[in-house]
């Protein structure tokens, strides 16, 4: 779909230049400098010859095809220019000219002209205001891009929006040694999207890993689409971008304020099984070892060191992460016994010792390749002087090139001493780093890649048993009289037509009748002052609970007809209902993706603790589960201290009613079920909030 443009057999340059440090002159440089197999040619009207290449004064002079033309002149050229590639039959264009869509109104107008152009003659544009492509192979060599790291061969292949984020992945990974598939960075992505790219690396088979940075979705559900397929073929690895506080200043509800921003990219990460990061250093270096080590199968880590300190640390780190560090089996430390050195460590880290040579470590890594409870290795060699550290490099690279295991190492050496060694290493694919945490986080990150990867998936329950037309009714009466909040008779009205077990309440609009609602539920009750201009009621003292008898409710009415003044308020009487685990299930609208739905431990503290977890709708069940599990007050729901856990089933079941709900009624912008009050075997909403 893409050949032409990441493997472009020849290159025109619109706007190559003479002149130092334009972009037109840096990005036929690259192409020279990189050593670009294809054919390159510079047009300038007013030249003949550009860094020692015939140059043409038209795109339409050129004698042979053109599969790729850059276009680095002023954006509004860009048409003009476009209509002539069209006429030369160019396959892709990059626009790397700004001036478009990023400035505003003019230049979108500019932007969609441009396209429409290409359009016209089936040219697909990457860009415009864009760096543009890489490709590493050496068949080829094709850097048709001004950034300045010239990456060699690799299999990590890299996507991302943003050209500055780009080109610092690109350097990272660089200074670690390895190399790179393919580059691309589409900045405003007018035409190909990053959908697209992701899909195109997802069929390369020298991709092995792909780091992924983007700002935001045009499409998300297109997205996610291309995502889901890719992530169950190969890792791809994402950063979380803009977490911003923006989000929760605008909102009202309890999920709107916890959700924030940049949230919902993470969510899709997730959901789609990409791997998050939060820290571009540890992304580069996990991708390093995804691209070139198999997957471990689990949490257990064999250690091999040749000094304590180290091992320590990473076993600290490891251990941190989740990871384990089992004992070795009585066989395995057998095997060890004999072929290691008498004053070697059996236990798990190994201990080979600084004297250690080739065959010591040789035997240590066999052990742990064949021993049964070890997913994975870890390697923490330092290069002693007094040991032929090449002949333990070439060990350990034939055991890594078995792809039995994967295998990481904390290499401590001075690398320029050390060229052979670190030669060696490299030759056998073993991800090596310079600190202990860093090895260990990238093992980590693999592990972690390996549960996504196996992550239950679960299924999206649809309830039959719900009315959506009468919530629908209920919501359409709200927003004819203009409201954006619902009234509680209307939000309780829709709970029940969903499926979503509310304590008993009743509406009153005097003392009479407050009291004539709590005889019938029964006492002890709970009187709420009824009102939209109150948002939380407690705050300003409208909950009154625990009201045993007739007197108790006739004083709560009063006070609070007092307190609030007469005009509009009602009286919500409701089921006292004591003692049990406060929980909150909301919801909120995100645009182009539908909702986001929140689970966490309720009450009053939900901001203060923040305990919460969300997903995208639909949520299935292994995800509505995995909601409750993922709080840190989880064991407040499964039992802790001898207290009961709570009805967990029931919880899940709401979060999917929820789901379903929002789903259903579009029109809702963000609503709170909080708190749930949640006990061993069963579970019931006693205030709930939703807003059109
Ligand atoms: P708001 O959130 O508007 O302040 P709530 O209706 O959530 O008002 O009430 C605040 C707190 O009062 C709840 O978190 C809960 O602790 C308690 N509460 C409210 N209703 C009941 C009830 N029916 N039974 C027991 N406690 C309740
Ligand atoms: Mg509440």
């Amino acid at each position: 779909m893409f050949d032409k443009l990441f493997s472009p057999k020849s290159v025109a340059i619109i706007g190559a230049s003479q002149k130092p440090l334009s972009i037109g002159n840096v990005i036929t440089k690259n192409l020279l400098k990189y050593e670009y197999k294809g054919e390159i040619y510079p047009i300038n009207p007013k030249a003949d010859e550009i860094l020692g290449i015939k140059a043409y004064h038209s795109i339409l002079d050129v004698p042979g095809d053109v599969d790729l033309a850059h276009m680095s002149i002023p954006a509004k050229f860009t048409p003009m220019a476009m209509d002539e590639c069209g006429k030369k039959g160019v396959k892709f264009v990059i626009i790397n000219s700004a001036g478009f869509k990023e400035v505003g109104e003019e230049g979108l107008a500019l932007e969609n002209e441009v396209v429409a152009v290409a359009k016209k003659y089936g040219i697909r544009v990457f860009g415009p205001n864009c760096q543009g492509i890489i490709n590493t192979d050496p068949e080829l060599k094709a850097y048709c891009d001004f950034t300045f790291t010239y990456p060699e061969e690799g299999h990590i292949s890299i996507v991302a929006q943003s050209g500055g984020v780009g080109a610092l992945f690109m350097q990272a990974i660089h200074d670690l040694s390895v190399g790179l598939r393919f580059y691309a960075s589409n900045g405003n992505a007018c035409d190909i999207s990053i959908p697209e790219i992701l899909r195109y690396y997802g069929n390369d088979e020298k991709t092995k890993a792909i780091i992924l940075y983007a700002e935001g979705f045009s499409d998300p559900a297109e997205f996610m689409e291309a995502a889901r397929e890719v992530a169950a073929k190969k890792p791809v690895l994402g950063m979380r971008a803009g977490r911003t506080e923006e989000g929760a200043k605008a909102a009202t509800s309890h999920t709107g304020g916890l959700a924030g921003g940049g949230l919902s990219t993470e969510l899709i990460f997730k959901k789609t099984g990409i791997l998050t990061f939060r820290d571009v250093e540890e992304m580069c270096q996990s991708a390093v070892a995804l691209s070139s080590q198999p997957i471990p199968k689990g949490k257990r880590v064999g250690l091999i060191t040749d000094t304590g300190g180290p091992a320590i640390i990473a076993t600290d780190e490891l251990v941190d992460a989740g990871l384990e560090i089992p004992e070795l089996s009585d066989t395995a430390k057998a095997t060890l016994k004999e072929q290691l050195l008498p004053q070697a460590s059996l236990r798990n880290p190994i201990d080979v010792v600084a004297t250690a040579g080739a065959p010591h470590y040789r035997a240590a890594l066999d052990v742990l390749m064949g021993e049964e409870n070890i997913d994975s290795v870890y390697i923490n060699f330092v290069t002693p002087s007094f040991v032929d550290c090449e002949a333990v490099a070439k060990e350990m690279a034939e055991v890594s090139k078995q792809q039995k295991k994967p295998i990481v190492c904390n290499y401590m050496t001075d690398k320029p001493q050390w060229t052979g060694t670190t030669a060696n290493m490299k030759e056998g694919g073993i991800p090596c780093y310079d600190y202990p945490e860093m090895a260990a986080k990238a093992l980590a990150a693999m592990t972690r890649y390996n549960d996504l990867r196996n992550r239950e998936i679960g299924t999206v329950k649809t309830f039959d048993d719900v009315d959506k037309s009468k919530a629908e009714s209920l919501l359409a009466e709200a927003k004819k009289a203009n409201r954006t909040i619902l009234n509680a008779k209307e939000v309780y009205e829709i709970l029940a037509a969903y499926g979503i077990p509310a304590a008993p309440w009743k509406i009153a609009n005097s003392v009479d009748e407050a009291v004539a609602a709590a005889e019938e539920i029964g006492y002890p009750v709970v009187i709420k002052a009824d009102s939209e201009s109150i948002v939380h009621k407690s705050d300003v003292g409208g909950v009154a609970v625990n009201l045993t008898d007739k007197a108790a409710v006739e004083s709560t009415v009063n006070e609070m007809t007092n307190k609030f003044g007469a005009k509009g308020l009602k009286f919500f009487i409701q089921k006292f209902m004591p003692g049990g685990q406060e929980v909150i299930v909301g919801a909120k609208a995100e645009p182009g993706l539908g909702h986001l739905v929140m689970f966490g431990l309720g009450g009053v503290t939900v901001e203060l603790f923040k305990d919460v977890s969300f997903e995208i709708t639909p949520v299935s069940d292994a995800e509505a589960k995995q909601m409750l599990s993922s709080i840190k007050a989880y064991r407040l729901l499964s039992g802790f201290r001898g207290a009961k856990g709570v009805d967990q089933k029931k919880l899940v079941e709401v979060i999917q009613r929820i789901s379903q709900l929002v789903m259903d009624l579009p029109a809702i912008q963000e609503m709170d079920l909080n708190p749930i009050m949640a006990y061993e075997d069963t579970i019931c909403v006693v205030d709930a909030r939703i807003s059109i």
